[in-house]
């Protein structure tokens, strides 16, 4: 046999699967295969867009499906304690020459806790995780900018010492992050790059208050949204309740 037939029956099996998974349908039981607000663990948010892309096509997928997704530079996780921190965005912008009301959203889950935080600003759902997860985080020094903290893809040694002589032990431990002092255009929260694996976060994220209540998150109400239906959508379960 060779190669040529080969694909050609790889491709044909895919083919007779996803036709079954497009038939089951009805059956699927796991996260929605559409934009939702609702709290998924992160595995079931991961099944149900990898579902979605098997019937549907990788092509295309963040736009077509409106679906809770990891970004590369942002596909693990941040763990503090007993919480995780993990990030996912969906794609609700209009597609091309239609109109919509959506943007890219952001959303970080802390599935040990079963809490999550949705906003069109990731600085935002980053600083709620970290009210949420790490509590006295806004009273970290802010390494100033005349300390220079990165050389390359490491920390310089100069900020290691300022760092280990003036955080506290208790906020020295893995998934800690530390305030970094920024310039207008770079106040972006990184994850990974503080000495212990957590974010460096902005100073400038000391300038929004927390939101917090009785240790729950308040998610600012994103407003419904109702994308222009395709062709796929109308093989979907609840594809009449896009928004829920
Ligand atoms: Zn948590």
């Amino acid at each position: 046999m060779d190669k040529q037939i080969d694909g050609q029956l790889a491709f044909d099996f895919d083919q007779f699967a996803r036709e079954e998974a497009r038939d089951r349908l009805d059956e699927w039981s796991g996260a929605p295969l559409r934009f939702t607000q609702d709290y998924y663990p992160p595995a079931a948010i991961d099944e149900a867009f990898d579902h979605w892309v098997f019937i549907n096509g990788h092509h295309g997928s963040h736009a077509r499906s409106h679906m809770w997704h990891r970004m590369m530079w942002n596909a693990g996780a941040v763990e503090f304690g007993d919480h995780r921190g993990e990030m996912f965005s969906a794609e609700l912008r209009p597609e091309h020459g239609q109109e919509g009301p959506g943007g890219l959203l952001e959303q970080m889950v802390c599935e040990p806790c079963q809490w999550h935080a949705i906003d069109e600003d990731e600085n935002s759902v980053v600083e709620q995780w970290h009210d949420h997860a790490v509590p006295g985080w806004r009273e970290l020094p802010v390494v100033p900018a005349s300390v220079r903290v990165r050389d390359g893809s490491k920390m310089t040694k100069l900020a290691l010492a300022w760092i280990r002589e003036r955080y506290p032990e208790h906020m020295q431990v893995p998934g800690a992050p530390i305030i970094t002092e920024r310039q207008p255009y770079g106040t972006r929260h990184v994850a990974g790059y503080s000495p212990w694996n957590g974010y460096d976060l902005s100073h400038t994220a000391l300038d929004c208050p927390a939101r917090l209540s009785n240790g729950r998150a308040i998610r600012r109400d994103v407003p419904p949204f109702t994308p222009a239906r395709t062709a796929s959508d109308r093989d979907l379960p609840g594809a009449k309740s896009l928004t829920s």
